[in-house]
């Protein structure tokens, strides 16, 4: 439902005592209602069982803690992976995956919906540009699925791999990421990005970091401007050079994805390239096999098992860490990256 209030759930922790602590008291008053929003996800005031009744409607008077509503989840995959698609109040549509991995737990959040940056392998890029999201609807994603299955906060892994580009909405995610850590250790975070440098200079400073996944796609300069074209504006050296910057300490590691697209970058020739190119950097290679969708240009092929072999085999004997994205989520057509809120309205044509 639609409402004016201010939703809780889009204020930064201290935001939140302050505007709270305005209108409730005592002050421990305002603790129980921070834990509930940020910890606990709370979704309705009458779920902070703790605070006295008229209290609670006191604070629905005032203002809201919603969550988007989920409109469909797919059938669990035969890797335990699902689906989730939320419908937002304004009635656009956003995706987000739920991958069970042994004894941790990953979600997979969009952060905008749709996406301006316009990669010419991805189905969110061609549906085109979005809006941000807000915080509430970042955590919302987050807090309904962990929920849903029962996930120990303790086991919880986040990526920001879903649709849109996370550091074109630096503000409301970082106001995320300061929720999320009440809860998910930032080395349990991943944000993954098409190389926005001034964001990725802006996630350095910041005192708790997440993960840095960088998409680089391409082992060139040339072949990574045809298919991520913000590379013309955010040059790959600049962006590698950015790269060396992001503080890895305690042993993180910074992920670089790599779309394999059969003929295109995928020769054992382009791992050779894709290993110089991020040499010095404290890295290992997700590759990911292209999936194919009938929006997608045509030629556009995912890579035979031989020719991924061979490829990360290279990138093995280079010395480069790597892993390889067979199948999470593709029985469901939802290879975390590559959503589109399926079912939503033509094209979104406000800018980001
Ligand atoms: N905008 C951010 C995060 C979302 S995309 C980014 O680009 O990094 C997450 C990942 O999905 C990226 O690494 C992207 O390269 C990958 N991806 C997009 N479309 C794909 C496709 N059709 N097949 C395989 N991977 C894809
Ligand atoms: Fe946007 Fe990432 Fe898709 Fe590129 S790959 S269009 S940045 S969501």
């Amino acid at each position: 439902m639609r409402n004016d209030q201010t939703n809780l759930h889009d204020l930064p922790p201290a935001e939140l005592e302050s505007i709270v602590g305005a209108v409730v008291s005592p002050p421990f008053r305002v603790k129980q209602i921070e834990e509930w929003t940020h910890v606990r996800g709370a979704a309705s005031f009458d779920a902070m069982t703790n605070l006295p009744k008229d209290l609670r409607a006191d604070l629905a008077a005032r203002f809201s803690v919603a969550f988007p509503d989920v409109v469909e989840r797919t059938e669990p995959a035969s890797d335990g992976s699902q689906k989730y698609l939320f419908v937002l109040d304004d009635g656009n549509r956003i995706e987000s995956v739920y991958m069970p991995m042994g004894e941790r737990t990953s979600i997979c959040l969009s952060s905008q919906a749709g996406c301006a940056v316009g990669c010419t392998f991805c189905v969110t890029g061609f549906f085109g540009a979005g809006r941000n999201l807000t915080p509430g609807e970042m955590l919302g994603q987050f807090f309904t699925i962990q929920r849903e299955h029962g996930v120990p906060m303790e086991r919880m892994n986040v990526v920001f791999m879903g649709m849109g580009e996370p550091l074109l909405n630096m503000e409301h995610l970082e106001t995320t990421l300061d929720v999320l850590y009440r809860n998910v250790a930032p080395k349990r975070i991943t944000v993954s990005t098409s190389g926005i440098i001034p964001g990725i200079d802006e996630l350095a400073q910041l005192d708790r970091r997440p993960n840095l996944a960088i998409s680089i796609n391409a082992p060139d300069r040339k072949r990574r401007e045809e298919i991520m074209p913000i590379t013309k504006k955010y040059p790959l050296e600049e962006l590698i050079a950015s790269l060396k910057r992001y503080p890895t300490e305690h042993g993180r590691e910074i992920t670089v994805e790599y779309v394999l697209l059969a003929g295109y970058n995928d020769a054992a020739s382009d791992a050779a390239a894709l290993a110089r190119l991020i040499r010095g950097l404290r890295a290992k290679v997700n590759a990911i096999p292209f999936n194919a969708d009938p929006n997608l240009p045509g030629w556009m092929k995912r890579p035979t098992d031989a020719a991924i072999d061979r490829f990360v085999d290279t990138l093995v004997k280079n010395g480069v860490a790597v892993t390889v994205r067979r199948s999470k989520g593709r029985e469901i057509a939802a290879a975390c990256g590559q959503l589109r809120g399926k079912k939503e309205a033509p094209r979104h044509r406000r800018a980001t």
